[in-house]
């Protein structure tokens, strides 16, 4: 007996008619046909079903303040840390922690069922330690949320902020995050990422790192980053966030980066939607895009996920909790329009992030959680394309959220009277087609 039993889904690696077996929250079976009898049946319909998103990037204790105290006016980095550090001394546990639900509320109706968040440990009271550790608990049934000890004013440039990053970790928190380009000086920079990579080789933990996240050619911390990685041992256990000092750095110096972060086997988590929004801001004519350099980075092999970073907060004012939306920007911003692109664009926010975070039983194969989301769109290039309705988003073996699917109706003389999106799937582009 099945609990659960999903009908004639397409799947992310082009197999199309395939039936999935859910039985005590873990997937059975992927076939075409299965023969048994289930508790629920959901057709598919021909839709795609994916594993969820994950978003490897996030700050859930700043989500949803927009406005609070002001509105960021330059729109640089450096206003909105500002703007945080003066948000932080007001923030309750109890206020971080209903904003924090709130939003993970509809990052599951995106079927978006893991995040890696930062939390800034710059305050030593660690309010918003406290009330993400209560949070990541809280959502534990729906989303798995995986925290990053993140000095955000710096790690040697606040005071408090050592002590703090170590009793963040103590206290439950899993990762060690850094930002060596807020420091005063390159070479405090350089240091941080040096005692940072030694905590978390000391404790037996990953690293995620706010990384020149600046326009900055000369902001070259992401080379020491690769070089403590393999001195620690802590190979394919580290990330660089952002890196967007990249996009502006000497071709030769990249000719030599990118081979040695690959030998570090570092991860590589851009962040397109704030990254396009906040670099360049120095620029007149042209303006730089300021993003890392994504098509090179997964040329050599190095795992690139993409993250939201922020929704509504002191440093962007959109998002959605779509990771769709983020992979939308990265084709255009990027450059990376074909089909096999946004196939690769789209394991930047499924596959790749579930593999550095880590998460245990993680895809559709047999014997993996029963997590997935079903989209109203027939592969993952029209997912991204279209940023479709999750018809249903599946945890553990349970629907936790549905969407009705948008069909838009027509009144016009001799046309259909309705349009389905999903429907117009290009018929004559083939894999690596323009
Ligand atoms: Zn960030």
């Amino acid at each position: 007996m099945i609990d659960l039993l999903i009908r004639g889904a397409s799947l992310p690696d082009g197999r199309q008619g395939q039936d999935i077996a859910i039985r005590g929250g873990r997937i059975v079976d992927v076939a075409p046909g299965i023969d048994a009898e289930a508790g629920r049946v959901l057709d598919a319909g021909g839709h795609l079903a994916s594993p969820p998103f994950v978003d490897a990037h996030f700050h859930m204790d700043a989500t949803l303040s927009l406005g609070l105290p002001r509105m960021n006016v330059s729109g640089t980095l450096l206003e909105g840390i500002a703007l945080w550090g003066e948000l932080r001394p007001t923030l309750t546990r109890e206020a971080v922690v209903d904003r924090a639900l709130r939003y993970c509320d509809l990052a599951v109706s995106k079927g978006l069922m893991a995040v890696r968040s930062h939390v800034d440990v710059s305050d030593p009271a660690l309010v918003t330690v406290e009330a993400l550790l209560e949070v990541r608990e809280r959502v534990a049934p729906y989303l798995d949320l995986q925290l990053v000890a993140f000095p955000q004013d710096g790690y040697f440039r606040h005071p408090d902020a050592a002590k703090a990053l170590e009793r963040a970790l103590d206290m439950g928190v899993d990762v060690v995050g850094g930002i060596p380009h807020f420091e005063r000086t390159l070479e405090a920079g350089r240091a941080s990422v040096e005692a940072l990579c030694r905590i978390a080789a000391e404790r037996g933990l990953r690293v995620d790192m706010h990384c020149d996240e600046t326009d900055d050619p000369l902001s070259r911390h992401v080379e020491t980053l690769a070089e403590q990685t393999l001195r620690f041992g802590l190979e394919g256990r580290v990330a660089g966030s952002h890196l967007t000092s990249m996009h502006s750095m000497d071709n030769y110096f990249v000719s030599k980066l990118i081979p040695l972060m690959a030998e570090a086997r570092l991860a590589a988590i851009p962040n397109p939607l704030i990254n396009i929004m906040i670099q360049g801001r120095h620029d007149t004519y042209p303006k730089r895009r300021g993003l890392t350099r994504i098509p090179e980075l997964i040329e050599a092999g190095i795992d690139v996920a993409l993250g939201q970073d922020c929704v509504m907060d002191p440093w962007y004012s959109m998002g959605t909790g779509d990771l769709l939306d983020v992979a939308h920007m990265a084709v255009h911003a990027t450059q990376m329009g074909s089909q096999d692109d946004k196939r690769t664009l789209f394991d930047a926010v499924t596959t790749v992030p579930a593999r550095i975070l880590g998460l245990e039983g993680y895809g559709l194969a047999p014997g993996c959680h029963a997590d997935l989301v079903i989209l109203q769109a027939t592969d993952p290039a029209e997912a991204i394309r279209l940023r479709p309705a999750r018809l249903a988003v599946i945890r553990r073996g349970r629907v936790v959220a549905e969407t009705a699917p948008e069909i838009p109706r027509l009144s016009l003389e001799g046309r259909p009277g309705t349009v389905d999106p999903a429907a117009y799937a290009p018929r004559h582009a083939r894999q690596g087609g323009a």
